[in-house]
């Protein structure tokens, strides 16, 4: 990586024009397929506001719990220091606590406020390492579409023109979303959230204007979890329902009555990341398996599987789909196939398996197999897009084109910008080798490719 070179593209201007690739306005390309570039691509699974400026809680972001949140102090630092990369950058061996301590700092986000320049040295050399790695490279790519400037060339003598740009763009981050989508030919997004995500504003205005396009997932984690961690987001459903569980039944009747909630302000699904702590397999158990007060691990393991039937069970009379994250952490206990007895016993729930990375095999068995099982390959170009390309690889040609789906899991709009790009380079370079061995017509190809980025998440979500 180079830091000495100037960090803007030539003549570019922080924010004008539209995202275009230079085959985007080559006819149809050489492969036939630059239609790829422009098509709608349906972001099924975001984060966008997932960033510790915006505000975190010990169970999760203030963007999920309350619509509306922004914060005119998100900046640079802030999009690098996401929870992905942020994270990467720790296990790469980044230690920010002690670049915060030798900056004369208590935190990382004190240093950030008020040492930037100090922050960005400490971190050169692990942006560096960490720039052939796929959260970097989306960051990057989002970064040069949206601002025109070149991550490669940062500085501390350009780093601030860029870093106002966003500081200004996150103080109306909804405006921006609207304006970024446009140029990269998003739609959507589709958020997983808390219930008080849907009944409660930071800021009405500015709630209002997120919801205008945003759609909600119900996240069921905090329920599966509640015996392990109770927390004030299941609270915020006992307060709101008045139902206070005890047993079984009044445990269900809670999950009743927030699902209906749910569904009465606008949400599309729900989603669930077990699969970061546990295994899919999930036993059926009577309501008399079930008690409350037992702490002992045979007690609460019976308690998530009794509450993860009880959610399908809800989806399935909804007709919800529900995201289930695959893979990824937490190796080798995250195989999407256990979720197949699931998938058999609610049939009315679409699953969708996401991310997938390194079950690609296990889930296009189970895609291929079961009419309600459903991949979004979300997450891979963010983890690496040889991930993606693989992938895209194994599915295309085993799993039938309606139930494949390439949304971003972004924390920002610019990584998602990045991701989508990736997503479009990596269809039009698989299809297009399928096209040139005959296995089907270009047009065929563009239409595994609308289906993909765009048409099935419409379908599964209806959103
Ligand atoms: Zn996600």
């Amino acid at each position: 990586m180079s830091w000495t070179r100037r960090g803007f593209l030539a003549a570019a201007t922080l924010g004008a024009g539209a995202v275009t690739s230079p085959a985007a306005s080559a006819g149809d390309g050489p492969d036939g397929l630059a239609a790829i570039d422009t098509m709608p691509n349906l972001c099924a699974h975001e984060h966008w506001g997932s960033l510790t400026s915006i505000g975190h809680t010990d169970v999760g972001f203030v963007a999920d719990a309350v619509a509306g949140a922004a914060s005119g102090e998100t900046g640079l630092l802030d999009l690098l220091l996401d929870p992905y990369l942020g994270g990467f950058l720790a296990c790469g061996g980044f230690d920010g606590n002690r670049a915060a301590r030798e900056l004369g700092c208590e935190s990382l986000p004190e240093a950030i406020h008020q040492r930037p320049e100090g922050v960005l040295e400490a971190l050169r050399p692990h942006l560096a390492t960490q720039r052939s790695v796929g959260t970097l490279m989306c960051i990057a790519t989002g970064v040069r579409e949206l601002y025109g400037f070149d991550l490669d060339g940062l500085s501390a003598a350009n780093w601030r023109e860029l870093d106002a740009a966003i500081r200004r763009h996150y103080t109306d981050p909804f405006a921006w979303y609207r304006e970024a989508m446009g140029r990269a030919h998003l739609t959507g997004p589709i958020r997983p959230v808390e219930l008080s995500y849907m009944l409660e504003a930071a800021d009405p205005a500015l709630a209002a204007h997120e919801r205008a396009f945003t759609h909600a997932l119900l996240r069921v984690d905090g329920f599966i979890e509640w015996r392990r961690r109770p927390s004030d987001r299941v609270r915020y459903c006992i307060e709101r329902t008045g139902i206070e569980p005890h047993d079984a039944a009044s445990w269900r009747a809670l999950l009743e009555a927030t699902f209906a909630l749910a569904q009465e302000h606008g949400c599309v699904g729900i989603k669930q990341l077990q699969a970061y702590s546990r295994d899919l397999e999930f036993a059926p158990h009577a309501d008399g398996d079930i008690d409350l007060a037992d702490d002992s691990p045979p007690a609460v393991r019976a308690f998530e599987d009794f509450t993860a039937h009880e959610c399908c069970r809800l989806a399935h009379e909804l007709s919800w789909p529900f995201q289930v994250h695959v893979g990824t952490a937490n190796l080798p206990r995250s195989s999407p196939l256990p979720l197949e007895a699931l998938a058999y016993r609610y049939p009315g729930v679409r699953f969708v398996l996401l991310h997938t990375w390194p079950y690609f095999d296990e889930s296009a068995y189970l895609a291929h197999f079961l009419p309600n099982v459903y991949i979004d390959t979300c997450w891979l170009a963010i983890l690496s897009p040889s991930f993606l390309e693989e992938a895209l690889r194994k599915y295309i040609g085993f799993v039938p084109s309606h139930k494949l789906m390439c949304s971003q899991d972004a924390t920002s709009i610019e990584m998602a910008v990045g991701s989508a790009r990736h997503n479009r380079t990596l269809l039009r370079k698989v299809l297009g080798e399928q096209v040139r061995d005959g296995r089907f017509t270009k047009h065929q190809a563009l239409e595994v490719a609308r289906r993909a980025l765009h048409d099935n998440a419409r379908g599964v979500y209806g959103a």
